[in-house]
């Protein structure tokens, strides 16, 4: 046993779990990106039972730090105790009326306060969903069809089909070889990527689809940040071809400034769309914009039964107030430096290749070694020996209201015992001897999961 590890430790439970999940459930997972595969397949907790703070506790009652959060959906931790008494109240008057509810209004109010580019705002559930309601109007309000983007927009036909023109179209963006099966072929050369920090590429694309180009939709930022002038290059080259700007701000919305990227990097879009960090978990998602876009979508059929379900939005007016009432996104800046500081430190002193990507609220470690097969390799076995020690990570760290100084430290202690064991393995350049767990397989080979 190394240094660190849980006594007795085990995931019997899980695995068995995962067996039965398989058969009744497709690859046996709603999110890829919660495949059991990605993480430390055999080491590492499949299901997990219950959460608190920036904790949670697996089927086989082990307990974990978690420095995943639920792909960055809690920024005040796991069952905020405001969060959800809020929910719980909504739900006890009723979650779904066959009215409306001033909660609703009450909340587009808060996001007009906050968000630059928001005059107006609609309400959807998931992530993919609302970027798809935003290109819906996009659409409507230019009359045109064309979407170029830069980044993850979601599962929609709308932006897999940019792969029915050339197959590796998604590859910088999403995953490599992403599979158009079941898209629409008459799709093809609709939506049209162009790179990150590149405005000549952007230029190019707008040219050769001058006046068909509905919208640019892109993140904002992400494991990489924006040149000095690119946001501001891209506002300009998009209105100069009299499309709309929209953010995607599904990761960075109310996490890198409570008005998101935007107010962030002081470029405000024509629409944005918030996700994950709006109501600490539970599934609430925005679309906000300038009124002439926004008011546009009158003449769209664009309706949903449970977008405008109360608990949700309840969570939602509860969550947002903490952050401002509460300076949520000074904390989490302010431990994410701790965080990143502390990893560099130790890779710096092991001698390890290996940086910290992003920005302090929202970073990860990415290895620096030509061999990709190699640093699939390191990344499993570094999650392996986390696990180990009690440490749940993916591929990035949204740091949340919950973690503390003291959780920082112990990722950080966790961490330099994880990376002794990987400098081991790269000083004899052979990781299999270290891996317990399956090491993790690209996305879409054969075997899913
Ligand atoms: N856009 C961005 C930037 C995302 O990060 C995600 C999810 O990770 C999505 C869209 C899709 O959101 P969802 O998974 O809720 O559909």
């Amino acid at each position: 046993m190394g240094k660190g590890e849980q006594k007795g430790f085990s995931i019997k439970k899980s695995l068995e779990m995962f067996k039965e999940a398989k058969k009744l459930i497709p690859g046996g997972v709603q999110l890829l990106s919660r495949r059991p595969i990605r993480f430390a397949y055999g080491v590492s907790p499949i299901f997990a039972e219950r959460a608190k703070g920036a904790y949670f506790w697996d089927i086989d009652g082990n307990k974990y730090l978690d420095i995943t959060m639920a792909v960055n959906t809690a920024i005040l931790g796991y069952c905020d105790p405001d969060v959800d008494k809020a929910a719980i109240e909504q739900i006890k008057k009723s979650t779904i009326f066959s009215t409306l509810h001033p909660i609703e209004v009450e909340l587009a109010g808060e996001i007009v306060k906050v968000v630059p580019c928001a005059e107006m705002v609609r309400f959807g559930k998931s992530g993919g969903e609302a970027d798809a309601v935003a290109i819906r109007i996009a659409r409507g309000f230019t009359g045109l069809d064309k979407v170029v983007f830069c980044g993850y927009h979601g599962w929609h036909d709308w932006y897999i089909a940019a792969n029915l023109e050339s197959p590796d179209a998604l590859n910088k963006h999403l995953l490599s070889n992403v599979p158009t099966k079941g898209v629409p072929k008459c799709l093809k050369g609709t939506a049209i990527p162009f790179e990150y920090n590149n405005l000549s590429s952007l230029k190019e694309v707008l040219e050769k689809n001058k006046k068909d180009v509905a919208c640019v939709i892109m993140e904002p930022s992400k494991a990489n940040l924006p040149k000095k002038g690119f946001l501001e290059g891209v506002k300009e080259l998009t209105h100069k071809y009299d499309a709309l700007l929209i953010f995607d701000e599904i990761n960075t919305g109310f996490r890198l400034a409570l008005g998101g990227a935007q107010e962030f990097y002081n470029v405000t879009p024509d629409m944005a769309v918030f996700g994950k960090d709006i109501a600490n978990g539970y599934p609430l998602t925005a679309v906000a914009g300038r009124r002439d876009v926004m008011e546009a979508s009158k003449e769209m059929f664009i309706s949903s039964t449970f977008w405008d379900d109360n608990s949700t939005i309840a969570a939602g007016l509860a969550c947002i107030r903490k952050i401002k009432e509460e300076k949520v996104v000074e904390h989490i800046w302010k431990m994410g430096e701790r965080y990143m500081k502390g990893c560099k430190e130790i890779v710096r002193k092991l001698g390890i290749k290996a940086e910290l990507k992003g920005l302090p609220c929202m970073t990860g470690m990415v290895f620096n070694y030509e061999d990709k097969s190699f640093v699939n390799q390191l990344n499993t076995l570094y999650c392996q020996e986390l696990a180990k020690r009690g440490i749940f990570a993916g591929a990035y760290f949204p740091v949340s209201f919950a973690h503390k100084e003291e959780e920082i430290d112990k990722v950080l202690e966790a961490a330099e015992r994880a990376l002794s064991v990987v400098k081991k393995a790269i000083e004899q350049t052979s990781v299999k001897g270290y891996l317990e767990a399956e090491e993790s397989k690209p996305l879409f080979s054969k075997r899913m999961v």
